[in-house]
């Protein structure tokens, strides 16, 4: 269990043996890793599969991580092939590996804040509540399929997780909108938190239509 290698939000691995000074150094690096890493007291463990859709461990993923090389890339690396803004990328890489600032990230981190979802003000907001399951999410997605009546065929963008559509989408398009979709949705979260102002579903459908649209010239350079 890895609860067990915890103590508080401390990694704490009881090593039996006296270590020497090349395993000290070692076990010293190795912490700093672990440490980078942020553990949900509340998650019951479980194993995931880094290089396959919805983290889901399958022969031909396996097949294709051995093929790459020595070093193994990461399926989450697919970010990078996007046509986009590189701060929107850099956006996505970190929304994708849950690591962007989002309340239950920042308590980890201790620091002491309320934790509630500043779109729908009812639940706790996560990664993973903010790009699935927040009520205000639900609705801007159904305004996006509505005023882009292309993407409402595309059943992995209304109900497929952001991380699984923005990797491994068959449509480029939708792999993009799930992007420009995800970073517009934490600047309207961003803008509630900080600045105090609010859009609503209609308007911040049209800022993610804007920021889509403005990414076609990049497209367009493939
Ligand atoms: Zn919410």
């Amino acid at each position: 269990m890895v609860q067990q290698a915890r103590s508080g939000d401390q990694w704490n691995l009881k090593l039996s043996q006296q270590l020497s000074i090349q395993a000290e150094q070692e076990s010293t690096a190795l912490m700093q890793e672990l440490n980078a890493y942020l553990v949900s007291q509340e998650e019951p463990d479980q194993l995931s599969w880094k290089w396959g859709l919805n983290e889901k461990f399958t022969v031909k993923t396996s097949y294709e991580a051995m093929a790459s090389g020595p070093f193994i890339e990461s399926c989450n690396a697919k970010v990078w092939q996007l046509k986009a803004p590189l701060r929107i990328l850099i956006f996505g890489w970190l929304a994708i590996k849950e690591r962007i600032l989002t309340t239950d990230n920042l308590t980890r981190k201790g620091w002491e804040l309320p934790n509630i979802c500043y779109l729908c003000r009812k639940e706790a907001e996560s990664v993973r509540h903010l790009f699935h399951a927040c009520e205000f999410t639900s609705l801007l997605r159904r305004e996006i399929t509505v005023k882009m009546p292309e993407l409402s065929s595309c059943q992995l963008f209304q109900r497929g997780s952001f991380r699984a559509v923005i990797l491994f989408s068959k449509h480029t398009k939708v792999r993009h909108m799930q992007l420009a979709f995800c970073f517009i949705l934490w600047k309207e979260r961003c803008r509630r938190l900080f600045q105090d102002k609010r859009k609503n579903v209609e308007a911040v459908g049209d800022e993610i239509c804007q920021e889509y649209t403005s990414w076609n010239t990049l497209r367009r350079e493939e």
